[in-house]
């Protein structure tokens, strides 16, 4: 069926002249999931591409986090960012932690050192920040303090595969990491996540609890769960891999029409590349300011779906304004100003390696017509 919508994403799918005979080879050895072939070769492959020591596959990012976070036995107050995607927060909850809500930098948007020391209480054991847009948090301010306050470092990079600083791949920031290969991400499996460990013990017991806790056929040590990367979608990841880079290239390039395009408008500010960071172009947002632009976010928002573009309010509401999290802010977070106010400001552009250069262009005219 044929849908003239343009949406925020679209996923990139292997050949399916490619894949097929990946499936004869599973449909023959009948060998579908439990760490198999394809499931150990794509480890080997993500961990060679992404720079990174040790890698353990996941059925989805949010039970990466949710393992994550049992692996390292986080108990407490956590440190995080409101201004995300909600599983960052759901992990915790689910861990029977009390998330508290810290404010973020204004530019751009992942959580604020000074608003996170700010927070520590005598039941805070981590901090767990997001490398919102794929754009490194402040990685030596974090840690430095985490060290000095003796916190645990998480970082939910869901957004960051293939991310680099200096040359250096930024999961290898910190405790752990982890990624998620969800359909809308850069990199996907169809759903799929992963965590990054730095240790052979730790991905070891990692990977024991993404396996019921099994160590042998008889053997349980801790209560595990079940978060395992089937076959298919582990074969599947190695035909994505094979194209990455071209699809990455793809971003760049319709990132680079969006700011050529958009540079001149006031009140519409995007963000740039950083130096000596080597991006994804996961996103593409841009933030409205009502006064300068003339419209509203949400009333550009509307115009856009009216003429068939979906673009995505990433990330409005904000975690700490929905029902089950409300009571959660930090009392020193200020009422989360610069989350709230990009939050009220922020509209992700479509952004694929498919979105043709006149779609862009288009979208580009949209905006600038609208303004007074
Ligand atoms: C997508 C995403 C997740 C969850 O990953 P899933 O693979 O969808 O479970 C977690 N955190 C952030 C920031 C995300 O964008």
């Amino acid at each position: 069926m044929k849908d003239n919508r343009t949406f925020v994403t679209q996923p990139v799918l292997p050949p399916l002249e490619e894949f097929i005979p990946l499936l004869e080879d599973i449909w023959k050895s009948k060998h579908i999931t439990n760490n198999g072939p394809y499931h150990q070769k794509l480890e080997k492959e993500l961990a060679e591409y992404l720079g990174v020591p040790y890698i353990s596959l996941f059925s989805n990012g949010t039970l990466a986090l949710l393992t994550a976070l049992q692996c390292l036995n986080i108990k407490g107050e956590v440190i995080t960012t409101p201004y995300s995607f909600v599983a960052t927060t759901h992990a915790l909850w689910w861990n029977n932690i009390k998330p508290v809500f810290a404010d973020i930098e204004p530019e751009y948007c992942n959580l604020d050192p000074e608003k996170v020391e700010a927070a520590i209480t005598p039941e805070t054991t981590a901090i767990l920040p997001v490398h919102v847009y794929g754009n490194p948090c402040n990685h030596e301010k974090l840690k430095d303090i985490a060290d000095r306050h003796n916190l645990r470092l998480i970082y939910d990079a869901a957004h960051a595969f293939g991310v680099k600083q200096n040359g250096e791949s930024i999961l290898n920031w910190s405790d752990l990491s982890i990624l998620s290969f969800h359909a809308t991400k850069v990199f996907n499996t169809i759903e799929g996540g992963a965590i990054i460990s730095h240790d052979a013990k730790t991905k070891e017991r990692i990977d024991h609890l993404k396996n019921f806790g099994f160590t042998g056929e008889t053997t349980v040590v801790e209560p595990g769960i079940n978060a395992k990367m089937n076959e298919l979608q582990a074969a599947y990841g190695l035909l994505q891999l094979k194209t990455i880079d071209n699809d990455i290239a793809a971003r760049k390039e319709i990132t680079k029409q969006y700011r050529e395009g958009l540079k001149d408008i006031d009140g519409v500010r995007f963000l740039e590349d950083i130096e000596n960071v080597t991006h994804n172009y996961a996103y593409f947002p841009v933030f409205v300011d009502e006064e300068k632009y003339g419209m509203s976010r949400d009333a550009l928002y509307g115009k856009l779906k009216a003429n068939g573009i979906h673009g995505r309010r990433y990330f409005y509401p904000l975690i700490s304004c929905f029902e089950p999290y409300k009571n959660y802010v930090s009392a020193s977070a200020e009422n989360l100003c610069h989350a709230h106010q990009l939050s009220s400001q922020v509209i992700c552009l479509p952004l694929y390696e498919e979105l043709c250069i006149k779609k862009s262009e288009s979208i580009i005219n949209i905006i600038k017509e609208t303004r007074i």
